[in-house]
């Protein structure tokens, strides 16, 4: 692996263990060339399925991607990001148990959805909100990404009403995240 200091791709490990339920490998190296320590992470990821979107496209799981829509729904809620995280490796705990080469997007939405629930019932609405429009998890997270975009851009309240548009690919409800800040 190679050294974020000094780019050297000689080192040692000085430690290995299991993290995140036995789905990771930590691992703590040290340089040989400057001496600079550093962790990496080993995760099962090969043999996640294949994501099967809505129109048949198939996609490698992308934990990234589960983890920006979490992010988005619990904004501003009281759950720490450890506890997303938490949740992204439940999903993927029962993405791996199912034991399948691939798995439909909206299995794994409809799990993250209950997840979410348990957890908190404004992030919950809010996810479910959005997501049931699409019925499709990649389109649901490029749609958050589009949202948060408008809302950069416009200061810190975007209206996501949207203008009758001819190019607008979907209609989608008014969020309740953007009406909830208080005056
Ligand atoms: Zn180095």
């Amino acid at each position: 692996m190679r050294c974020p200091k000094c780019h050297s791709i000689e080192d040692r490990v000085l430690d290995s263990r299991l993290v995140k339920g036995g789905m990771a490998i930590r691992r703590r190296r040290e340089c040989l060339r400057c001496g600079q320590r550093f962790t990496t992470y080993e995760r099962v990821e090969e043999t996640m399925p294949l994501v099967v979107k809505k129109d048949g496209r198939r996609e490698p799981y992308k934990r990234d991607k589960l983890i920006a829509g979490m992010r988005k729904a619990f904004e501003k809620r009281p759950v720490p990001a450890q506890k997303q995280e938490e949740l992204a490796d439940e999903v993927e705990r029962f993405l791996l148990s199912l034991g399948e080469k691939e798995v439909s997007s909206q299995v794994i939405g409809e799990k993250v959805m209950s997840l979410i629930k348990d957890v908190d019932e404004v992030a919950y609405v809010r996810f479910a909100s959005v997501y049931r429009q699409f019925k499709d998890l990649s389109d649901f997270i490029e749609e958050l990404k589009t949202l948060m975009e408008a809302s950069q851009k416009k200061g810190r309240r975007a209206p996501v009403k949207k203008k009758a548009s001819t190019t607008a690919k979907y209609a989608y409800p008014r969020l309740p995240l953007d009406e909830e800040e208080p005056p």
